[in-house]
C-alpha cells in the first residue's frame, strides 16, 4: 500500500478497517487471509478493548462456558488443536475465550490494533477516514477503501425508562456493569428481564442477596425440547434479518428464542426463585410500584434488558433509516457500497458471526476501489 503526501502528516492508507475484534471481526479477518489480503497492510482491524476477547473479556465471572448458550469456534480453529467443546466447562467464559481469541490472533497473524477507539469515521467523497484514538490517548486516523463494522453490542446496553427513575436512591446497573454477586451480599435486588443474563443473576443472587424479585415485560416463554429451541432460533434469525434488510431498529433476540428449560432453571422455578412478576410500572426513593398499587422496597436494580448495536461512531454518515436500523442485507449496507456490517441482525451470535466473516470476505474482495486507479480487489 502506498501512502499519498498530504498537506500536514501523510495518512496512513489501507483497503479494509475492520472495526471490532470479537467473534465476527476476527472471522471476517481470517477469511480475507485466507483471500490474499495481508494482515496490517491490506487489512487493519482496530479494537478498543484492552486485551483479547471482544465482549467476552468483559462477562462476569460467574458465567461459566458450560452456563452459557453454545460458544462455537472460530473459524480455523481447529488447526491450533483448540476447540470450546473440548474447554473446561467449568472455568469462566470471559477467561477461555479471551486465552483462545489470544492464541487465534498470534497463530494467523492477524495483528489486530488495541487499543484503538474509534471515535468517527469521515466520508471523504471516496475512502473513508476512520478516526481513532490509541494507548497515548491521541487521536489518530487511517483511510481506508472499504470499512467493515463488528463492533458487538455490549458497549451500547439498554435500559427503558420509567417514571421516577431519577429519584431512585439505591444502585442502578445494566448487564455491561454487573461483575458478581457478593456486589449485592444483603441487599434487596430487583431483577428486569426475560432473558438468560437475568436467570442467571437471579440463581447466582440466590442465598447472597437478602430478597430478589423479577420482573419481565412479558411472561417468560420456557422450552424443553432441543427441536423446539432449534425452531424458535431459526425463527429469531429470520425476524432479525427481515428487520435488518427493512432497515427497522433490531427486535429483542430472547423475545424470538425463549429460554430453555435447564434442569438449573427447573431447581428455581421449583423452589419460587424463577417466577416473574409482570413489569412494574414507576420507581420509587426506595422501590419500585406496579400499577395496581403494591411496592416492593429495593436496594438495587438490576436491568437485564437486553442490547442494542454499537453504531455511535458511524453517526456522520447517515445511515440510520427513518425506522430506526441500518439497511444490511448479507452483512452489507444496502445504502453505502463501501460498508459491511458483520455480527449485526442475524448474525448476532457466535455461528452468525462465523457466517459473517465468510460471506462479508467475498464480498470485500469482490468490491470495486474507491481510489482512483485503486487495485479493486484482493489478490487471491
Ligand atoms: P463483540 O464480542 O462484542 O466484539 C465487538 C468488539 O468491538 C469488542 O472487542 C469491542 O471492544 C469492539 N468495539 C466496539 N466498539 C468499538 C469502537 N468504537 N472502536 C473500536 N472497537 C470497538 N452468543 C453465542 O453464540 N453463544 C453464547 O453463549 C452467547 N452468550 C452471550 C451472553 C451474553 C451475556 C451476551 C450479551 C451475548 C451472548 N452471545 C452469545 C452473543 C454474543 O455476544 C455473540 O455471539 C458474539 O460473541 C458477538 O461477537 P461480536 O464480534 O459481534 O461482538
Amino acid at each position: 500500500m502506498t501512502t499519498a503526501p498530504g498537506p500536514q502528516s501523510p495518512a496512513e492508507q489501507t483497503r479494509v478497517v475492520v472495526i471490532g475484534a470479537g467473534q465476527a471481526g476476527l472471522s471476517v479477518a481470517y477469511y480475507l487471509q485466507r483471500l490474499g489480503l495481508v494482515p496490517g497492510a491490506d487489512v487493519v482491524v482496530l479494537d478498543r478493548g484492552p486485551s483479547t476477547g471482544g465482549a467476552w473479556q468483559f462477562r462476569w465471572r460467574a458465567l461459566r462456558l458450560g452456563t452459557a448458550h453454545q460458544v462455537n469456534d472460530l473459524p480455523g480453529m481447529s488447526d491450533l488443536g483448540l476447540s470450546f467443546a473440548t474447554a473446561d466447562k467449568t472455568a469462566p467464559a470471559r477467561d477461555v475465550v479471551s486465552d483462545y481469541y489470544d492464541r487465534y490472533e498470534r497463530y494467523f497473524g492477524l495483528k489486530v490494533r488495541r487499543p484503538a477507539d474509534v471515535r468517527g469515521v469521515d466520508d471523504l467523497g471516496g475512502p473513508l477516514r476512520v478516526r481513532y484514538v490509541g494507548a497515548s490517548g491521541e487521536e489518530r486516523s487511517l483511510e481506508t477503501e472499504l470499512l467493515v463494522n463488528a463492533t458487538g453490542t455490549w458497549g451500547s446496553p439498554f435500559r427503558p425508562w420509567y417514571a421516577g427513575s431519577d429519584t431512585f436512591r439505591g444502585r442502578q446497573l445494566t448487564t455491561a456493569d454487573y461483575t458478581a454477586a457478593e456486589d449485592f451480599a444483603g441487599q434487596r435486588v430487583v431483577v428486569v428481564g426475560g432473558g438468560t443474563s437475568a436467570i442467571g443473576f437471579l440463581l447466582e443472587l440466590d442465598h447472597v442477596a437478602a430478597s430478589t424479585v423479577w420482573v419481565t415485560r412479558r411472561p417468560v416463554e420456557w422450552f424443553d425440547q432441543k427441536e423446539l429451541g432449534v425452531e424458535m432460533g431459526r425463527a429469531a434469525v429470520a425476524e432479525q434479518d427481515e428487520a435488518a434488510r427493512l432497515g427497522r431498529a433490531l427486535p429483542s433476540i430472547v423475545s424470538g428464542t425463549g429460554v430453555p428449560l435447564t434442569r438449573r432453571h427447573r431447581g428455581g422455578i421449583e423452589r419460587g426463585l424463577l417466577v416473574e412478576r409482570p413489569m412494574f410500572s414507576s420507581i420509587e426513593p426506595d422501590g419500585v410500584r406496579w400499577a395496581d398499587g403494591s411496592f416492593e422496597p429495593a436496594d438495587a436494580i438490576v436491568w437485564a434488558t437486553g442490547f442494542r448495536p454499537e453504531l455511535r461512531h458511524l453517526a456522520s454518515l447517515g445511515l440510520r433509516s427513518k425506522d430506526g436500523g441500518v439497511v444490511v442485507a448479507r452483512g452489507a449496507s444496502q445504502t453505502d457500497p463501501r460498508l459491511f456490517f458483520a455480527g449485526y441482525g442475524p448474525q448476532a451470535s457466535t455461528i452468525g458471526a462465523n457466517r459473517a466473516g465468510r460471506v462479508i470476505a467475498r464480498q470485500v474482495l469482490l468490491a470495486p476501489s474507491t481510489r482512483p486507479g485503486g487495485a479493486g480487489s484482493g489478490s487471491a
